[in-house]
């Protein structure tokens, strides 16, 4: 264990806004029961990737653990699939790609998503028409009040839309460290998503490979979305509202071109970014905060925004979308107060 004193993690998150910790404990393996217990967890600790999906509103804050290790072992092979354990602390992106050079598939969708294989489970992160916890088996993680280890399978772990168990307060002192994930030896490539269809006609390619999906969504990707490391910003600030279809079925007929995706006989998801774009601020500047220009969906740090600047846009935007569509966004990002 190794704990640093006024932690400065500004530059390594991905709004770039200022932020400290008094004290910042960074973990592996190694690290003893006993020093959970007694280093640690009186502190309660924030749990820290690599932050890319924090708000930070407070610039201040008593306390941070960060996982690190970032080992891959293949831990069971049959003919179709094998099981491969990965370290939180591993870049998920870089996983993704080593998970193809491996002949090991499912994840190509998901590529160039910032951030760490421990959040992956925190947020059941998606893209383009998959989500990780369909490829997740177990969850390994150590209660930072107790030391004790902890093993969760997909089930207990409840997935849905950005969400797991993780997030509930009960179980915010479960610190991720290694995830188990089933990944098949058989492509089955998703390319049916709208831009993704898109690409691989333009490169007519009608039978893309798992490898050819990835490195679609990785160009995409760039094309689309805002470089953290260039503009701060967190990817997705709000999640797609979940709405009943009644519900969408007078909002189009006040405003036709509303899109939708089916979810179920009773619901559908409509794209937030649509309903801030119509709102009016997609592109707009308010104290260094800012909606970028081509996703309305993604908030950035536009000019050496604080935290609080770009809470409260955040708030005018939903405050605006609430007002004229009756539809109250939930923020997708982790808001820290
Ligand atoms: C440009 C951009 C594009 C993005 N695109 C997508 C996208 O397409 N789809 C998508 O789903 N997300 C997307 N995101 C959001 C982000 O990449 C994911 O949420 C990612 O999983 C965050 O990883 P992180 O390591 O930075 O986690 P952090 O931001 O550090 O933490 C996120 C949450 O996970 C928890 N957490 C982190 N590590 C652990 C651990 N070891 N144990 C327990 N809890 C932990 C934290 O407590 C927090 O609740 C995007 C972000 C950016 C900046």
């Amino acid at each position: 264990m190794t704990e640093f004193k006024d932690y400065d993690i500004t530059s390594n998150t991905g709004f770039k806004t200022p932020v400290l910790f008094e004290r910042f404990f960074i973990v592996n393996e190694k690290t003893e029961k006993s020093q959970f217990v007694d280093n640690i967890s009186p502190y309660e600790p924030i749990i820290i990737g690599d932050a890319t999906n924090y708000l930070f509103v407070k610039e201040l804050f008593p306390s941070a653990i960060k996982y690190e290790g970032d080992s891959i072992t293949i831990l069971e092979e049959s003919h179709n699939s094998s099981i491969i354990r990965v370290e939180a602390g591993r870049n998920w992106h870089n996983f993704v790609m080593q998970s193809l050079q491996l002949g090991l598939f499912n994840l190509e969708n998901l590529a160039l998503i910032p951030g760490t294989v421990g959040a992956a489970p925190v947020q059941n992160i998606g893209a383009y028409g998959r989500e990780v916890s369909d490829s997740i088996k177990t969850v390994h993680c150590v209660s930072i009040s107790t030391g004790e280890h902890i093993q969760l399978s997909a089930k207990e772990c409840s997935f849905s839309y950005r969400q797991s168990i993780f997030k509930h307060q009960e179980f915010k002192n479960l610190l991720i460290t290694h995830v188990d994930f089933e990944l098949s030896k058989l492509e089955n490539p998703i390319a049916n998503y709208p831009d993704v269809a898109v690409y691989l006609e333009q490169q007519r390619n009608i039978h893309p490979s798992a490898l050819d999906i990835a490195h679609a969504i990785i160009s995409i990707r760039t094309n689309k979305l805002p470089d953290p490391s260039e503009i701060g910003n967190a990817g997705s600030f709000f999640k797609n509202p979940i709405i009943d279809i009644t519900i969408y079925e007078s909002l189009v007929s006040k405003y036709p071109s509303l899109p939708k995706y089916d979810i179920d006989d009773i619901h559908v998801k409509v794209p937030a970014g649509w309903l801030i774009d119509q709102s009016g601020f997609k592109g707009i500047r308010i104290n260094g905060a800012g909606v970028h220009e081509k996703q309305a969906l993604v908030l950035i740090n536009a000019d050496n925004a604080h935290g609080k600047d770009i809470y409260e846009l955040a708030l005018m935007i939903q405050h605006k979308v609430h007002a004229l569509f009756g539809i109250m966004l939930e923020p997708e990002v982790n808001i820290l107060l």
